[in-house]
């Protein structure tokens, strides 16, 4: 729950103090930030974490589209991507994207450029902070084999240019060499792509669309897959072999249309996602021995 506290604190320049986070989520799920930041540019970002108490923790947000914020809130601050904004080519040809850029504008801005390659990223519904974060990866393509560099920031608002080896990269999954999660956030994505004119990008961003609103609940609110598939499976193929479609609790329900996708009706809160979760993975697991792990991110704490 909200620190009591936080309205006695000092505001840093442009934070916001016990703001609801449903409204960032495409879930439309989610308690209270205790301190929510909307950087607008990396210089104030710098200057805000270096102004920030070392014991406040921090969560990065992009557009929400793979997070579940629980009930309670999250604690520390939100640091939220979105206007972090500028997109352009360098003269040799790579294109740098700041994290808020959302993955839409990315493909677009690419494809215009003649790099086929990209096009996958259209059918992202997040920013290149959160596909860097999650190698987010669509129709074949996923975001980290294209990425020649990134800038990151640390707890202390310092920058680090590292190059895409410095990372070990796997399924929606990006960890320091050491297998550990990283410390640092995305600032900005270096990308390189080979020049592919022979698809015409703005065709094919329609097509992959189109294909993408025919097998998915699109217009509902949801995270996109909630699990992630296991080796050699679909997670969407378990669950609906577990009659599991159409399941609901409270206002989440089991998508009728995709099994890997979790719809708020309206009303739901994170609770019920969470209840709804449970079932799914015991289902899953006495059903096939298969243990589901989920692709969307859990953050903040339970309501008391
Ligand atoms: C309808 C729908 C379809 C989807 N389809 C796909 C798909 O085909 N493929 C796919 O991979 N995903 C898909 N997703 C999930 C989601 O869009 C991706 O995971 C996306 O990359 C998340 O980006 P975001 O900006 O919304 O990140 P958020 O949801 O805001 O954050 C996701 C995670 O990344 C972290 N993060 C965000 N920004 C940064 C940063 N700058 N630095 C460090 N960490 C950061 C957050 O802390 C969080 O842990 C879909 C989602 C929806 C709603």
């Amino acid at each position: 729950m909200l620190n009591k506290d936080a309205k006695e604190e000092v505001l840093i320049e442009g934070e916001l103090l016990s703001q609801s986070l449903a409204s960032l989520t495409s879930w439309h799920i989610g308690g209270i930030a205790e301190r929510l930041y909307y950087p607008p540019d990396v210089e104030k970002l710098s200057h805000y974490l270096n102004t920030l108490s070392l014991e406040k923790p921090i969560t990065w947000l992009g557009l929400g589209s793979n997070v579940l914020i629980r009930d309670g809130g999250i604690k520390g601050a939100v640091i939220c991507t979105r206007q972090l904004q500028e997109l352009y080519q360098q003269a040799d040809g790579s294109i740098v994207a700041q994290a808020g850029v959302t993955c839409a504008k990315f493909a677009r801005f690419a494809s215009a450029r003649g790099f086929a390659d990209a096009v996958f990223f259209a059918g992202i519904p997040g920013t290149i902070g959160g596909a860097l974060a999650m190698n987010a990866g669509a129709f074949g393509g996923e975001t980290w084999e294209w990425v020649e560099a990134v800038t990151m920031i640390n707890r202390q608002g310092q920058f680090t240019k590292r190059s895409a080896n410095e990372f070990d990269v796997g399924y929606r999954s990006v960890r320091s060499k050491q297998g550990q999660p990283l410390q640092e956030a995305f600032i900005e994505g270096i990308f390189r792509f080979p020049l592919r004119q022979h698809t015409e990008g703005k065709n094919s961003i329609r097509e992959l669309l189109r294909k993408r609103s025919s097998s998915q609940p699109i217009g509902t609110l949801n995270c996109g897959s909630v699990y992630r598939n296991p080796p050699g499976d679909f997670a969407a193929r378990l669950i609906e072999a577990c009659q599991l479609k159409g399941h609901q609790v409270g206002d989440a329900i089991v998508s009728p249309k995709h099994a890997n996708f979790i719809i708020n009706l309206g009303h739901a809160k994170a609770r019920d996602v969470e209840a709804l979760m449970e079932i799914i993975e015991i289902s899953v697991l006495s059903q096939f021995g298969i243990k589901l792990f989920a692709e969307v991110k859990i953050l903040g704490q339970k309501e008391d």
